[in-house]
């Protein structure tokens, strides 16, 4: 039987996650849940999601707005095995879930200690087999680990340091900063560091960020000092074997963030999503044991194929971390020229 799974929340993340399980054979979207009757609620039921209403008290909203809701998110809860919840941080509706005895899955904004476990799909699928709850990490640490639990485990990593160059927000945001800015983040390490050992707990790794005025993408400039010595090409070997990590060259004309997501806009994927971490071929470079690389992620999407698997494991549909995100992969064109 396919999972039923509820999205709470139809944003950026939450569209995405919604459209990536229905590419899925062994689950549904049940339902999707929405606080205002706005244009992604109107997208949502375009699409053929059943839309719900979060709460009680907004359904004269979606009324006013003639717009028509199936019931509340109680009611769509009713309906679903399993939730992913992508609504903004802290929104606090983990007391629902356990009252309704479904299991959930929330995203980076909320802290690991919300479910005590942070998911990454190579590093611990097998502990989320069938586990209530579980939290995948932001965006930037996933990317983080996509590229630093490999070489940790084919080489060895004895030191990170990672300076993340972070997209002030996302494109759809016409509200948030920073305008013509450049804002560092003073706390020392950035959360980042700490949120990768939530995953990755023995991982010596300190994090700098600055936010600058970009939306499309976060840049990461990184140095890792290696157990063992190697060569450039030694890296790109061990991360030529994950699919979720995609190659781009300078040498080529690929200078900036730009020209990865005119690659992205060039496949032909829904919304131009670049569910793969993007590494510069030509930035990778060795200096004694020390690697230097330049990274970037696709904030809005890198999460996606991670939700999907976390929901296998959860559910119990595939025991084999491997095989999951094999499918998740093929499902959503990773790794191959789609
Ligand atoms: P978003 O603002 O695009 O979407 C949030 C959705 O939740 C919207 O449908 C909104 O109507 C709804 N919502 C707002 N307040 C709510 C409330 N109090 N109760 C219920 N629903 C509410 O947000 P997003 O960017 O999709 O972020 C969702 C989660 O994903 C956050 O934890 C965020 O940190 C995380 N995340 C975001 C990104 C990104 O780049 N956008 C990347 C990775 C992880």
């Amino acid at each position: 039987m396919p999972a039923k799974v509820a999205i709470n929340g139809y944003g950026t993340i939450g569209k995405r996650v919604a459209d990536a399980v229905e590419l899925q054979d062994d689950m549904d979207v049940v339902g999707v849940s929405k606080m205002k009757p706005n244009y992604e609620a109107r997208m949502a039921v375009e699409r053929g999601y059943a839309l719900y209403a979060t709460t009680k008290d907004v359904l004269p909203k979606f009324e006013k707005a003639g717009m028509k809701v199936r019931g509340t998110l109680d009611d769509l809860l009713k309906a679903a095995d399993l939730v992913v919840d992508c609504t903004p941080e802290e929104s606090g509706f983990k007391p629902t879930y356990e009252k309704a005895g479904v299991k959930g899955i929330w995203q980076g904004g909320e802290e690991h200690s919300l479910t005590n476990f942070s998911f990454n799909a190579a590093v611990n699928y097998a502990e989320a087999v069938g586990v209530p709850y579980l939290r995948v990490p932001s965006c930037n640490t996933t990317g983080l680990i996509r590229t630093l639990y490999p070489l940790d485990v084919h080489i060895g990593v004895s030191k990170v340091l990672a300076v993340m160059v972070r997209r002030a927000t996302d494109p759809l945001d016409s509200k948030k900063g920073p305008i013509n800015a450049i804002e560092p983040e003073l706390e020392m390490p950035s959360h980042h560091g700490p949120d990768v050992q939530s995953v990755l707990p023995n991982l010596n790794i300190h994090t700098i960020a600055v936010k600058v005025p970009t939306t499309i993408m976060h840049l990461h400039a990184v140095s890792a000092e290696l157990k063992k010595t190697v060569t450039a090409k030694d890296v790109l070997d061990v991360w030529r074997r994950i699919p979720r990590i995609k190659f781009f060259r300078g040498a080529e004309g690929v200078a900036s963030t730009a020209q990865i997501m005119e690659v992205a806009r060039d496949l032909s994927r829904s919304r131009s999503d670049l569910y793969e971490i993007a590494v510069w071929e030509d930035g990778v470079h060795v200096v004694g044991n020390t690697l230097y690389y330049f990274q970037a992620v696709h904030q809005e999407s890198d999460v996606v194929p991670e939700n999907v698997d976390a929901i296998r494991a959860m559910h119990g549909l595939e025991k084999d971390g491997k095989r999951s995100m094999a499918k998740t992969d093929k499902s959503l064109g990773i790794g191959g020229t789609g």
